[in-house]
């Protein structure tokens, strides 16, 4: 963000004589910024020592680190109970449509035979809808212990974080760490950011 006016600074290319470079500028019409321009790489670096400075206190670490090994916990044991839960609906549906496979075999009534299917159909349609909850159900939870994953790795040095990853996640980084976008004025540098 322009520290001059408050406007986004536009991310664009400059063509050198055998390569591009990246630079930001600001393109608020009036303000004193306005077309100055500044390497991306020099904005970059002033970010990971803005980052760095936001290493947290070990023993706040620590807390953190239980609470969400905490939480984790809590997450799985109820993912755990519930696929449980299914594993034996499942089961219970499998034994069910075998019975009725052997009924409708046996069967020389036509009516009852058609019955029978009937409640076939109903049995599959119901066993293959748990098995796509319980698909789903999985792929949470493996997400969610990833988030939670990430979360401490941020927590824990989102300078390392942020010189690890692709631009579109570095914004979220700035934005998990600052309570505004960092303000930068163009041959100067960042204004101390308020933190979260
Ligand atoms: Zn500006």
């Amino acid at each position: 963000m322009c520290a001059e006016c408050g406007g986004k600074l536009t991310a664009c290319w400059s063509r050198g004589k055998r390569k591009k470079y990246p630079y930001y500028l600001c393109k608020t019409q009036g303000c004193m910024s306005c077309r100055k321009s500044v390497r991306r790489g020099i904005v970059h670096n002033q970010i990971e020592e803005l980052l760095k400075e936001l290493v947290p206190r070990p023993e706040g670490l620590r807390a953190f680190k239980s609470f969400v090994d905490f939480a984790l916990k809590r997450r799985l044991q109820n993912h755990d109970q519930n696929k449980r839960a299914l594993d034996n609906e499942i089961q219970e549906l499998h034994v069910r449509r075998r019975r009725l496979l052997d009924k409708i075999v046996d069967e020389d009534d036509e009516d009852i035979t058609n019955a029978l299917k009937e409640r076939l159909k109903q049995v599959e349609a119901d066993r293959i809808l748990k098995e796509q909850i319980r698909l789903k159900s999985e792929q949470n939870g493996k997400r969610s212990s990833e988030r939670f994953e990430h979360c401490y790795m941020i927590s824990s040095s989102p300078c390392n974080i942020w010189k690890n990853v692709s631009l579109s996640v570095r914004g979220a980084i700035l934005r998990a760490c600052f309570k505004s976008p960092p303000q930068y004025l163009i041959k100067r540098g960042f204004r101390t950011p308020e933190l979260l």
